[in-house]
């Protein structure tokens, strides 16, 4: 089973690929099939086998030679990890297929944020929108609401008290949404482990880009795949943790 769900999880990594690529510049997702940006090719269906195909071409497009970017199997191999970890913590069911869709639409807006700066409504109010259908589904439909006001409002304070003091937006209206939506999934002690972890892995990695010259501090950063990976942290081991703090 474990090898038809990573199987499973790398054909929607491929489909992934095509959101990051698309989405931000307003394409459709459905239409037409992937093509190579350099030189416009169709893609073959056997040049398009997640992974196994950028090995195969050694990371070039068939027709035009022209490089494919890593990030493209980095997705794809991240997609297939995140659905087999899923599915050896719920099993198949239902919280099974919510937390795919949840794990699915943070890749993307991660990987949008990372290159774009921005994270798209469709992501972070379309996940939102899933959390709150799970939490109706879950009969926790109030745990979810609660969850979303208090992401939504914490980082929206935040982001008030950053421009008084610093003169400047410190926090996009788009990372404000997304904890919103996170809330709706991890409740309000997770929105707190959220931006707390996010802010010490956020920190962590700016200090060390900083120190190897690769970024300045006045240089914004994506806060977005931070939030996200801290949620996915929480939701696998954040109740530990949280145990292990407060000792109950
Ligand atoms: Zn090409």
């Amino acid at each position: 089973m474990i090898a038809v769900v990573l199987v499973f999880g790398l054909i929607i990594g491929s489909f992934l690929n095509v959101c990051i690529y698309r989405i931000p510049r307003g394409k459709s997702i459905i239409y037409p099939s992937s093509s190579c940006p350099v030189c416009g090719v169709r893609i073959k269906w056997y040049d398009n086998i997640p992974v196994l195909s950028y090995i195969l071409l050694k990371g070039r497009c068939r027709s035009c030679k022209s490089k494919i970017s890593p990030v493209y199997p980095i997705v794809e191999l991240l997609t297939a990890i995140y659905t087999v970890l899923m599915y050896l913590k719920f099993g198949l069911g239902i919280d099974f297929a919510f937390y795919l869709i949840f794990g699915y639409m943070l890749i993307v807006g991660s990987f949008i944020d990372f290159f774009h700066y921005i994270i798209p409504d469709r992501i972070s109010i379309g996940l939102a929108i899933v959390g709150l259908v799970y939490g109706f589904v879950m009969h926790e439909l109030v745990h979810s609401l609660i969850g979303f006001a208090f992401g939504f409002i914490l980082l929206l304070l935040v982001a008030i008290l950053g421009k008084a003091i610093f003169k400047k937006d410190a926090m996009g209206g788009g990372d404000i949404k997304l904890l919103g939506a996170l809330g709706t999934f991890v409740g309000i002690k997770g929105v707190l482990f959220t931006l707390f972890a996010a802010s010490l892995l956020g920190s962590f990695v700016g200090i060390v880009l900083i120190a190897l010259g690769k970024t300045s501090v006045s240089q914004r950063i994506p806060f977005g795949p931070y939030l996200s990976l801290s949620a996915i942290l929480y939701i696998f081991m954040g109740y530990q943790i949280i145990t292990k703090i407060y000792g109950v």
